[in-house]
């Protein structure tokens, strides 16, 4: 017997299909669209690193390649206690006539930071390694040493301050040659360095966006998904772990803040911060609790942010004019200066 054709049954089985198809369609569809977050805390370059990203459709975490290239840049390039990097064998190359032969990398990073050296007068000076071992600000950073700290001498000074100065430093045929005793500091430029290669990182790959932090520094990462400025908190000097106000800032720049409650010791009543005058040799004291530089260049914006620290507010401002970039003081006194207006949250 023939079997009996059902078009009930047939319509149904097809509309069932195509019900089923709608929905698989609608579940990749939303898959594809749906927001992946990337937070993540780390220890990296002697400082916290933080990672708060989030993308359309992005399954890959960047985060641990992230960390992996502020380890490679520390071990392989900036750290001057690191025998491996190549900052440690520019050092060990103190006196020696024959120099020593640079990266292409670190060539572009030290001539960009003399140029910045002789833009603020000295003001920056990355040859300020005696002097700043002196002082041992990394002891302070550790907790090492500071209950028993002591000042160093005038003499002390004296001596480690011969032994620096960004004039004396010679680069001549991808060689750089210094005298014996003189020691490059990359400490001032480190975390914007670094926000530069995770920046060269992010923006070649799939659409990320959000703020990368590395002590100090931020990095926005993209566009806002609503095509708003970011909003950037900045340290309330005066208050130990609080936010005094935020700034706002577009896609893809570096925003470094130097301030004298970053790093410090206390020594019979008088604090000694971490930002070293290369005119004196004592913490720089020009009025400023901090600076916060806003460029395109992490370079740029950590080195400015330290030698702008150095001047007073009306040279600092002229300075980060002159090397276009974007500046925010807060005085001593608790005055705002500068072309970024501090949006205050209290
Ligand atoms: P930052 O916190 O970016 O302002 O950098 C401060 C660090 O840079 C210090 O911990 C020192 O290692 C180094 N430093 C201190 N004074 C100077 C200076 N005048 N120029 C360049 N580097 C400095
Ligand atoms: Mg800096």
């Amino acid at each position: 017997m023939k079997p009996k054709f059902d078009r009930n049954r047939l319509i149904v089985s097809l509309v069932s299909a195509i019900v089923l198809l709608i929905f698989m369609f609608i579940v990749i569809k939303n898959r594809q669209n749906a927001t992946a977050s990337f937070n993540e805390t780390a220890f990296v370059m002697g400082t916290v690193f933080q990672v708060n990203l989030s993308s359309q459709g992005k399954t890959e975490d960047p985060s641990a390649e992230l960390v992996n290239i502020g380890n490679r840049l520390e071990r392989d390039t900036l750290s001057w206690r690191l025998d491996s990097s190549e900052v440690a064998a520019i050092n060990a190359s103190a006196g020696d006539p024959q120099g020593h032969e640079l990266s292409p990398e670190m060539e572009a990073v030290l001539t960009e930071c003399l140029r910045i050296s002789a833009e603020s007068d000295g003001a920056f000076d990355i040859t300020l390694g005696a002097l700043t071992k002196l002082w041992d600000i990394d002891g302070w950073a550790n907790g090492d040493n500071k209950g028993d700290f002591v000042p160093p001498a005038k003499s002390e000074i004296d001596e480690a301050l011969s032994n620096c100065g960004y004039e004396k430093l010679q680069i001549k045929d991808h060689r750089i040659y210094m005298p014996e005793g003189m020691s490059v500091d990359l400490g001032a430029v480190g975390k914007g360095i670094y926000l530069d290669s995770c920046r060269d990182y992010l923006s070649s790959g799939d659409e990320l966006r959000g703020v990368i932090l590395a002590g100090g520094s931020v990095l926005t990462a993209g566009e806002k998904e609503n095509g708003d400025d970011w909003n950037v908190g900045i340290t309330d000097p005066f208050s130990d772990g609080e936010l005094i106000g935020y700034i706002q800032v577009g896609p893809w720049q570096s925003v470094s803040t130097s301030g004298s409650y970053e790093r410090f010791v206390e020594y019979e009543g008088e604090r000694y911060h971490h930002i070293l005058d290369p005119a004196t040799g004592y913490p720089a004291k020009k009025g400023n609790a901090s600076v916060t530089i806003v460029a395109k260049s992490g370079l740029l914006s950590d080195a400015l942010s330290t030698a702008c620290f150095m001047l007073d507010s009306d040279a600092a401002v002229s300075l980060a004019k002159r090397m276009g970039a974007g500046i925010c003081i807060i005085t001593d006194d608790g005055l705002v200066k500068g072309d970024i207006e501090l949006i205050h949250q209290k």
